[in-house]
C-alpha cells in the first residue's frame, strides 16, 4: 500500500475526520476538512476549476460516508457515470482515511458551460454507485444514487432518506481555485432512534422533533465557518451544538492521499491473464504499460 507523506494533522482539523454524537436527539455526526491532501489529489491532474470543484466535493462527502463504516479497512467507492454527459465518469474512494479520485470530461463541453455549471449541466441523467466494501466479512454492498438536486452532497441526502431511511443533512463548502491552496469542508448529521441502527427502518420521520432541531442547528453551518483555518473543529461542533445537554466528541481518521498502484499491485493483477494475453498487451520493448488514473502516472511492468 503506497502512501505520500503528508504533515500530521493540526489543530485547525485538516486533513482530518472528527466524529460526534448528540446522545439526546440520537443523532450522530462526521466534520471533514480537507487542505494539503486535497492539493496532492488535485496536483496529479490539471483540472479546470469546476471539475476541481466537483472533485473537491465528491472527496468531501466520500470522506464523509466513508467514515461512517464500523469496518476500520472498509472501502466506499463512488462512481459517477452518465450516458452523455460533459462529465464522462468520476471516480473517488476511501479507506482507512486513505483518499483518492479522478475524472474524466469533456473539455470542450465543459468550456461551453461556464464557471459554475449545474449538477445536471455535468452530469445529464447521471447516477452515483456507492460500493461499501467491508473487508472484514467480505461483503459488498451498493447503493445507486441518481445525481439530482443541485449537488452530490444534495443527491445523497435524499439517498439516504429514501433508500436507507436515515434521515441525513450534508453541508460542503468549497475553496479550490487555480493557483492557490485548495481547501473543502463538509458536515455529515444523522438522525438514528435509538436501539434502530442496523435494523430495518419503516418509519423514518423527517419532522421527528429531535431531527428538526439538530438539522435546524445543524445546517445553520456557513460555508465560511467550515472553511475558516482559525476555527478548529471541534470548536466548530460547540458552536453549532452548544446548547445540548451532552455532545460526545472523538478524532476520528486522519487523511491521507492512498492509491494502489505499485508495481506488485500490478504485477499481481496481470498474473491472472494467459500468457496469450499478456503477450498482447506487452510493447516493443516486452513491458505492459499499465496508467494509473488516480495518479495520472504510467507503470511499465516486465512479466516472464
Ligand atoms: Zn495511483
Amino acid at each position: 500500500m503506497a502512501h505520500d507523506i503528508t504533515p500530521p494533522a493540526d489543530e485547525t482539523g485538516f486533513d482530518q475526520v472528527l466524529q460526534f454524537t448528540v446522545p439526546g436527539r440520537d443523532a450522530r455526526g462526521r466534520v471533514v476538512r480537507l487542505g494539503p491532501v486535497l492539493d496532492l489529489i488535485l496536483s496529479a491532474h490539471a483540472y479546470p476549476t469546476p471539475v476541481r470543484n466537483l472533485l473537491a466535493e465528491a472527496l468531501v462527502v466520500a470522506a464523509l460516508i466513508g467514515s461512517l463504516l464500523k469496518d476500520d479497512d472498509g472501502q466506499l467507492t463512488m462512481q459517477a457515470q452518465t450516458q452523455d454527459g460533459v462529465i464522462d465518469l468520476l471516480v473517488c474512494d476511501y479507506r482507512a482515511g486513505e483518499l483518492r479520485g479522478h475524472v474524466r470530461f469533456d473539455r470542450a463541453r465543459l468550456d461551453e458551460l461556464g464557471p459554475t455549471p449545474s449538477l445536471h449541466a455535468l452530469f445529464g441523467d447521471g447516477y452515483l454507485a456507492m460500493t461499501f466494501d467491508m473487508a472484514s466479512t467480505n461483503q459488498r454492498y451498493q447503493g445507486i444514487v441518481p445525481l439530482e438536486g443541485e449537488s452530490i452532497a444534495q443527491a445523497c441526502e435524499s439517498y439516504f432518506f429514501q433508500s436507507e431511511q436515515v434521515p441525513t443533512l450534508i453541508r460542503v463548502a468549497i475553496d479550490c481555485e487555480q493557483g492557490a491552496s485548495s481547501l473543502a469542508s463538509g458536515l455529515l448529521l444523522q438522525h438514528l432512534p435509538e436501539g434502530e441502527e442496523g435494523r430495518e427502518r419503516l418509519h423514518a420521520r423527517l419532522d421527528h422533533p429531535h431531527w428538526q432541531h439538530i438539522a435546524v442547528m445543524g445546517g445553520s453551518v456557513r460555508d465560511s465557518e467550515l472553511l475558516d483555518p482559525a476555527l478548529g473543529l471541534e470548536s466548530l461542533i460547540w458552536r453549532l451544538f452548544h446548547e445540548e445537554q451532552e455532545v460526545r466528541v472523538e478524532r476520528g481518521a486522519a487523511l491521507v492521499r492512498g492509491c494502489r498502484c505499485t508495481v506488485e499491485h500490478y504485477t499481481t493483477l496481470l498474473a491472472r491473464f494467459s500468457p496469450e494475453d499478456r503477450a498482447d498487451m506487452m510493447d516493443e520493448d516486452g513491458l505492459i504499460q499499465i496508467d494509473c488514473a488516480f495518479c495520472s502516472r504510467q507503470f511499465p511492468i516486465a512479466m516472464d
